[in-house]
């Protein structure tokens, strides 16, 4: 979600939430190896403070395990959460759920998923957690959501019951083989997922850490498709402005929004004079090396104002959980 990705949603939703950000930053989002990133390697960057190599998934270059901010927050007795619209073993969300030396080890990262007691998961997935006759793709006949069940949690995979998750302490509502269908093609949005997530992680009295993807955003930049991505923006909208009422009424909840990188290069060319809609030109299907904004609000959000890099924003995020931890 590159800056005028951001750009697209101020100026097509007059609802847009970002003017209710007190700071705004800018991010260069390289890994160790190239300028431009990969979601592995960004993701990485901001869920352990580290960089590392494209397409690793908190580990360094040589394959070691980078403490990331749920084991941070898990270890001061903070509830953690994850939702997404991808699939929760996807590259970004398991550089906060697992560590791996490839981002194409989902069938790994799902049984570290299993392990990693992380209280709320909800997105797609259901093909890496179970074995081909139950109708997923796992090769080794294991069944992780029975494993899930049996560590406390309550799994939900009927979009019906979208409203049911909050119900419960530790959850995994997993919607989808891969991914959930496009914004425009479901009933429920990325913010009624969001909700749910702070309605059960709020109840913690020693706090929480969250972390929310609008996951195809990256997906409808990669195909070049402007409706698909306006699409998702807007559902990314909703997932923002749930959280600020949220940081609003809670009064001592940070929230930060950013990208791990930037897709497609997109220009946002001219309004079109009959639909009003805004024509926009590609330079690109691929990531690239462009800064992405960094939105803020609520205790010490100045601190992510100015120019940074992406580990450094793990770090900062890391600190207001442990003032103490050093870095090398
Ligand atoms: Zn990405």
């Amino acid at each position: 979600m590159g800056l005028s990705q951001v750009s697209a949603s101020v100026l097509l939703d007059k609802s847009n939430p970002y003017q209710k950000f007190q700071f705004i930053g800018l991010i260069n989002t390289s890994s160790n190896d190239n300028f431009v990133t990969d979601s592995g390697a960004s993701g990485t960057a901001y869920a352990t403070g580290y960089r590392t190599k494209n397409r690793m998934i908190s580990v360094d270059e040589n394959g070691n395990e980078l403490m990331n901010i749920f084991d941070v927050a898990q270890k001061k007795k903070k509830s953690t959460g994850v939702v997404v619209t991808s699939s929760i073993t996807n590259a970004t969300p398991a550089t906060f759920l697992a560590h791996n030396g490839s981002r194409k080890e989902e069938f790994a990262i799902a049984e570290q998923i299993c392990r990693s007691n992380t209280d709320v998961l909800i997105g797609a997935g259901t093909d890496f957690f179970l074995p081909k006759n139950l109708g997923g793709k796992r090769e080794d006949n294991l069944n992780y959501l029975d494993s899930m069940s049996s560590k406390g949690y309550t799994i939900i995979k009927d979009t019906s019951k979208i409203n049911e998750l909050s119900k419960h302490k530790k959850v995994f509502g997993v919607f989808s083989n891969v991914s959930l269908p496009w914004a425009n093609k479901r009933k429920f949005s990325l913010g009624d997922l969001t909700n749910q997530a702070i309605q059960i992680l709020s109840k913690d009295k020693d706090g929480f850490v969250l972390m929310v993807e609008g996951s195809q955003i990256d997906w409808a930049a990669d195909k070049n498709d402007k409706n698909y991505l306006f699409g998702e923006l807007k559902d990314f909208n909703s997932a923002i402005k749930t959280s600020l009422e949220f940081a609003e009424r809670n009064k001592n909840t940070l929230v930060v929004v950013l990208a791990d990188h930037d897709t497609g290069s997109l220009g946002l060319s001219n309004q079109n004079k009959d639909t009003g809609e805004i024509d926009v030109v590609w330079a690109t299907k691929l990531h690239t090396a462009n800064f992405v904004g960094i939105f803020s609000y609520g205790p010490s959000a100045q601190i992510f104002s100015g120019f940074q890099k992406n580990y450094e924003v793990g770090r900062k995020l890391q600190n207001l959980i442990d003032p103490l931890k050093k870095w090398k």
